[in-house]
């Protein structure tokens, strides 16, 4: 038996056979591990589309470093953690140094690094190159700044990396920031046809997890009913190409709009792609560029608006992450204690918003930005849910979620957990925004404008409930002060009608 002395880890969300992990690999002394492990199925009760996307996509990833004939051990459907295996193997196999890639979760980096440790191996931990920017530039770029934004991050990434920047030097179009424009909602008659995102047929290999997941995790979340998930890398580079050949055109002016039985609009759906590392976002952008210099009529708005998401809030969100962790994950400013309404697991609800974001969510394990920000996450916020709840039920349901994008986002963006440390205020509203960007409140049982009373819908009683609650905080920055100014508009005694009724519903949230 062959005795391997550097076993490279390769995690499920580290799919690329030219990333890193495998620059130097020497096939004589060095061998290959990847796992299967129950363990990162159970720890959040996870959508059942998510488990099978990983798997499939592992299994995938395996089958093409066996064809090219690396040697690897693959631990098919393993009961123990990564942890257990690891420490199984290299005690079997004599290993005396540990190779991967920064894992993407902080709890897998402290238990492999611990590991180590304890083994008395050495342990290299490689850079992830699918960002732009590392923690360290991050970091870097943090230290002297006062307050930590996206917009002055962005402008930096575009400079740095000359992307929508003219001969001059200045941002194309000359300005930095076309958000006006990519706000609106469809139009009244609804979004009309859309080209749904490119999908997948489940192959033999999908078809045996899909099988797998179905008995094994029958109890979790989520339907399979749907998943046609790219599961490869040729997959995920088909689901770019026409994203961008049928579908960029619309993304920038709709990226906020919601429309019922609409679960993908324009967007890309390329997340999970990028998260598992099927793509590079340095080969997105480049399509993208390329698109619009062979396609002038591709409007330079929606270039950039969606240039921002990957270049801006992807790497903002990461660089977040690493710089904040630990703490990121225990914060909670507003010290809200409230459980996660039941619901939020079957979508069973009167709200029409929160139905068709979760019930969407349950089918595929998607839902577009605003649906997590402005529905589920506003209501989350409002309702002061405990938020290592709300971030367990996002890392939980999203088939894109891995601790890094998703943990930011939700509590650093959605509850503003964190105080505002890289936002300038809480993105909250009422069902006024909501009926203006959907057309959710024309089937709810609730009316968006009313405030209290049986017909008011929740999440208006809610808004003005936390702006008067919150009143003091609002009021001390000028950011938020105009919130606040409209509150001089209600009536002393509607106020109080609106916080009595704020406070039923708070004590029966299972029951909305
Ligand atoms: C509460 C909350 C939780 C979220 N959790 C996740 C998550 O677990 N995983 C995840 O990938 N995204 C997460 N996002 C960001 C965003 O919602 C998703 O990236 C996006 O909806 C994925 O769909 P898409 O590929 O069609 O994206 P598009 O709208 O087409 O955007 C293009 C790409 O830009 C990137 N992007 C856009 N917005 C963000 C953002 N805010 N942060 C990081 N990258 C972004 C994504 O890679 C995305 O694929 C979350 C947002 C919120 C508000
Ligand atoms: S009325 Fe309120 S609860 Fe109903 S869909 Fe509109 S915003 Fe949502």
């Amino acid at each position: 038996m062959k005795l391997a002395n550097r076993l490279v880890l390769i995690l499920g969300d580290q799919l690329d056979l030219q990333g890193a992990a495998l620059r130097n690999f020497k096939h004589e002394t060095d061998e290959i591990i990847m796992i299967e492990s129950a363990n990162e199925a159970q720890y959040v009760w996870t959508h059942k589309a998510k488990i099978a996307l990983f798997l499939s996509s592992m299994r995938h990833f395996a089958k093409t470093l066996e064809d090219q004939k690396y040697p690897l051990t693959y631990i098919k459907e393993s009961p123990l953690s990564i942890i257990e295996v690891l420490r199984q193997q290299i005690l079997q196999k004599n290993i005396s140094h540990l190779v991967c890639i920064e894992p993407g979760e902080w709890r897998l980096r402290k238990s492999i690094e611990a590991l180590a440790t304890e083994l008395n191996i050495e342990l290299e931990i490689l850079e992830d190159e699918h960002f732009y920017c590392s923690p360290q530039e991050f970091k870097n770029w943090v230290a002297d700044k006062k307050e930590i934004r996206l917009e002055y991050f962005y402008r930096l990434m575009r400079k740095t990396h000359q992307i929508l920047i003219d001969a001059d030097g200045n941002p194309e179009g000359g300005q930095w920031n076309f958000d006006q424009d990519n706000r609106k909602p469809y139009p009244k008659k609804g979004p009309g046809l859309i080209d749904a995102p490119k999908s997948f047929e489940p192959d033999e290999i999908t078809q045996e997890v899909l099988d797998f997941v179905s008995k094994t995790y029958k109890e979790h979340p989520g339907s399979l009913d749907h998943f046609n998930w790219a599961v490869t890398r040729e997959q995920a580079l088909e689901s770019l190409q026409y994203f961008i050949d049928y579908r960029l055109r619309h993304f920038g002016m709709y990226q906020d709009a919601m429309w019922t039985n609409t679960p993908f609009g324009w967007h890309s759906v390329i997340s999970s792609a990028l998260n598992l590392k099927l793509l590079n976002p340095r080969e997105v952008i480049a399509a993208v560029m390329l698109a619009w210099k062979k396609d002038p009529s591709l409007e330079l708005s929606n270039i950039e608006g969606f240039t921002r998401q990957i270049l801006g809030w992807r790497e903002f969100v990461r660089g977040m992450y690493y710089l904040d962790m630990p703490q990121m994950a225990q914060d909670n400013f507003y010290e809200h204690q409230r459980a996660l309404p039941k619901w939020y697991w079957t979508g069973q609800t009167q709200m029409a918003c929160m139905q068709d974001a979760i019930g969407q969510t349950l089918q595929y394990g998607y839902a577009h930005h605003i649906q997590r920000l402005m529905v589920t996450g506003n209501f989350a916020l409002l309702a002061e849910i405990l938020p290592s709840q709300v971030c367990d039920w996002y890392l939980a349901v999203y088939v894109d979620a891995i601790e890094w994008v998703e943990l930011p986002n939700t509590a650093g963006m959605a509850l503003f957990a964190n105080g505002g440390r890289f936002t300038s205020k809480p993105y909250i509203a009422s069902g006024a925004y909501i009926k203006r960007m959907s057309n959710y409140c024309g089937t709810c049982k609730y009316k968006p404008d009313v405030r209290f009373g049986e017909s008011a819908c929740p999440i208006t009683t809610l808004y003005w409930n936390f702006l008067i609650k919150h009143r003091a905080q609002f009021e001390a920055s000028p950011r938020t002060r105009l919130m606040t100014a409209n509150l001089k508009r209600i009536s002393d005694s509607d106020q109080l009608s609106i916080q009595e009724h704020a406070k039923v519903l708070l004590n029966n949230l299972d029951d909305l």
